[in-house]
């Protein structure tokens, strides 16, 4: 039998943020555990089949694995769901005590370790680049602020010799029970605050935190063709987790910025190219602006003002790849400005030979003029 796509099985895009398909996991385990649903083998099933999803896309190096390989990337990697299947190894109370901890977490689990590691946080970077970066791709160096794993201590967060001990509170369990009245409360540990672990004596580097703050520069590399909104993704470089997590993901966000004579829809260029009305009516050759310099087009005679010529394949190569977009160059007429009176009488003159053949020479402006005179007999 053929597995089901994990994205599918979360109803989550092949995008989607470790945010997201948290709380798509999180929404389909409500609806589908097994303790909602007593004796339902469909809905058990069904959680067998979302908990292996999840427990691959939260993970980003079996995420990266999966989106490369697919099911061949993950499957039989041992202690996941992959080959043992539901309940098989300890990856499933982590993620269920990740996922579930704050609504499950208080009555009734029972004793229930809680993980200190975790995983560290994405980021988000926001990158503006300007059109030509972005249609070309280029090389960018990123200076991100993050956490990442202390190196004195080894991201331990124990002074360099020592360790953690278990926690003297609760037994290293994380949670203690206390009772009130008839019922008996589990809460998080007051002592180590559900880490199950006490640092006595913490290193000086990063006051016991295993993770010290630093600005990490990074070079991405850019493809040819991005546009706004687009995501790059940077597996383990974002925060460090905590006690050996994992590190999160930074996701460079690109923001392609407004250019002074192009406008971009998706693939396409548009730039519009002011013609004199002489051109426009004699017809000749423009020199066009393309983002690879100057091509010339030549524009027939009796153009009319916000005409579209469309330049074949000088538009943008989309990054996921397709057909090169066009280049759109809508051509404006411009009204002459500042004439001589040497012009002006020109004009007048030109003016003068055009109304013999009024309907002739501007058929638009004729057949509008003779459609507002009989809107207005109509009115009367
Ligand atoms: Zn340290
Ligand atoms: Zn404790």
């Amino acid at each position: 039998m053929s597995k089901q796509d994990y994205y599918e099985i979360l109803d989550v895009p092949r995008d989607a943020s470790d945010r997201d398909i948290k709380k798509a996991y999180r929404r389909l385990a409500m609806k589908y555990h097994p303790d909602r649903n007593p004796d339902n083998k469909e809905a058990e099933d069904k959680f067998k089949e979302i908990s292996e999803a999840y427990e691959v896309l939260a993970d980003a190096q079996k995420r990266a694995a999966y989106d490369q390989f697919g099911h061949a990337g993950v499957d039989g990697q041992g202690g996941g769901f992959g080959g043992g299947g539901f309940g098989g190894g300890g990856d499933f109370s982590d993620i269920f005590g990740d996922v579930f901890g704050d609504i499950f977490g208080g009555g009734g689990g029972g004793g229930r370790r809680r993980s200190s590691v975790q995983r560290g946080a994405d980021l988000r970077y926001n990158l503006d680049l300007n059109l030509e970066e972005a249609v070309r791709g280029c090389e960018k160096t990123l200076k991100v602020p993050t956490l990442v794993g202390c190196e004195v201590c080894d991201g331990t967060g124990a002074k360099p010799g020592t360790s953690a001990k278990t926690c003297g509170t609760c037994g290293g369990i994380g949670q203690v029970r206390m009772q009130q009245g008839f019922f008996s409360v589990q809460q998080t540990c007051p002592t180590c605050r559900g880490e199950g672990k006490v640092i006595s004596d913490p290193c000086n580097s990063c006051h016991g935190q295993g993770r010290v703050e630093e600005t990490k520069t990074l070079q991405v590399k850019i493809p040819a063709g991005v546009d706004t909104g687009d995501r790059i993704r940077l597996t383990g470089e974002g925060e460090a987790g905590t006690h050996g997590g994992p590190a999160g993901d930074l996701y460079v966000q690109v923001n392609v910025l407004q250019h002074p004579i192009f406008e971009r829809d998706g693939k396409h260029l548009y730039c519009e190219v002011p013609i004199s009305f002489v051109d426009a009516a004699l017809g000749g050759e423009l020199d066009v602006p393309t983002l690879d310099g100057r091509v010339k087009l030549k524009i027939p005679a009796e153009t009319q003002t916000g005409k579209l010529f469309r330049l074949r394949g000088k538009g943008i190569a989309p990054v996921r790849g397709g057909s090169t977009g066009d280049l759109m160059v809508k051509v404006t007429v411009e009204t002459p400005v500042s004439l001589s009176s040497r012009q002006k009488e020109l004009l007048k003159e030109f003016q003068d030979e055009m109304d013999e053949g009024k309907s002739k020479h501007s058929p638009k402006k004729h057949g509008f003029f003779d459609s507002v005179k009989k809107f207005f007999e109509d009115m009367t």
